[in-house]
């Protein structure tokens, strides 16, 4: 007998997305992602890159 099991959404989720840089969850409190092609940013770290752009770098982490 030949049983195809065919997925209800043709988009499949392999993982939750979650920030690239941080990785925080979507779901966190106020945590928003913006998605890539195969990255996501968080609304946080888009914060952090803002104040980079305008020249403010914040200590690397160690
Ligand atoms: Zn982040």
């Amino acid at each position: 007998m030949i049983w195809r099991r065919r997925p209800k959404s043709p988009k499949v989720v392999r993982h939750k997305p979650r920030c690239s840089f941080c990785g925080k969850e979507k779901g966190e409190r106020g945590v928003q992602l913006v998605a890539g092609p195969g990255v996501y940013i968080c609304s946080e770290c888009i914060s952090v890159a803002n104040d980079i752009l305008r020249g403010h770098n914040p200590p690397a982490p160690a």
